[in-house]
């Protein structure tokens, strides 16, 4: 069963803004536990692809299809529903609530909104139990990411890279099957990448699968087993690292733009 193999299908997918064709008949797979690169020079239709399949935008054409499911033209909460999430940059007004506030509302519209619901006034004794498995899970994530020290810190005084771990701290609460990240080491120094790697690895061992969407060619090819190459809308090539380092039309995409 390939559906299982491969948890992400992408299949023709086209977005035009206006007159540009953003992504132009894209098409590929994610195997389930890899850690799969999507690389490409600026403007390769990257971000495009990643917003069409994570319901932020609708195809023209062409479908996504994630666990055997259709889920073309779905909404965000929808697909982070089915297990398929990305992080969110933490918005302005959630800058004024703690770390571990923040993390309270992560499961909303999504799986654990139920969990939610439960520690609302008016809870049921039934669901105390699964009150306190969510602030299980909060504590345990938290401190997988080695941020429950600042638990009661204002999102807003976390410094950059302690904001990327409460990032996707949030993402994993919802117990995702997949997690897409797009260049989520932008603007991140060194000692705080190679941190970030560290727990998508060790996430990645434990049967996690991600689609990493990244700019930097190096970074990828150090950390992906596999790698899909985009240029201009469309699979250009896939394959290891190194088949990719070697392929002459890989190079002359990024050296020609
Ligand atoms: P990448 O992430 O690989 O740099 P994008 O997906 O952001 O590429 O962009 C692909 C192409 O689509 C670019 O030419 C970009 O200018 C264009 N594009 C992306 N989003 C929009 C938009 N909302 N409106 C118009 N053009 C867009
Ligand atoms: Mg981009």
């Amino acid at each position: 069963d390939t559906t299982v193999d491969f948890p992400l299908q992408v299949e023709g997918l086209h977005k035009s803004f206006g007159g540009i064709t953003a992504v132009d008949g894209a098409s590929f797979e994610v195997e389930a536990g890899t850690l799969t690169g999507l690389i490409g020079p600026n403007g390769a239709g990257k971000s495009t692809t990643f917003n069409l399949i994570t319901g932020m935008l609708k195809p023209d054409s062409g479908t996504v299809t994630f666990n055997g499911e259709d889920i073309t033209g779905e909404e965000p909460h929808e697909i982070a529903n089915r297990g398929m999430v990305r992080t969110f940059q933490i918005a302005r007004e959630l800058s004024d609530m703690t770390v571990l506030e923040n993390m309270m509302l992560a499961p909303k519209h999504q799986r654990g909104e139920e969990l939610w619901r439960s520690v609302m006034p008016g809870v049921r004794d039934d669901v105390r139990e699964q009150e306190e498995e969510l602030l299980e899970r909060v504590w345990a994530v938290l401190d997988f990411f080695d941020i429950d020290h600042i638990a009661e810190e204002y999102a807003g005084n976390l410094s950059g890279g302690q904001r990327k771990l409460l990032e996707m701290a949030r993402a994993l609460l919802t117990d995702p099957d997949m997690l897409l990240l797009d260049e989520p080491f932008a603007g991140v120094n060194p000692t705080l990448e190679k941190k970030l790697l560290k727990h998508i690895h060790e996430l990645r061992e434990q049967g996690y699968t991600f689609l990493l969407v990244e700019h930097d060619m190096d970074l990828i090819m150090n950390n992906c087993e596999h790698v899909i190459v985009l240029h201009q809308g469309k699979v250009l090539t896939e394959g290891t690292p190194d088949d990719i380092r070697s392929n002459e039309e890989v190079i002359e995409a990024y050296l020609g733009g």
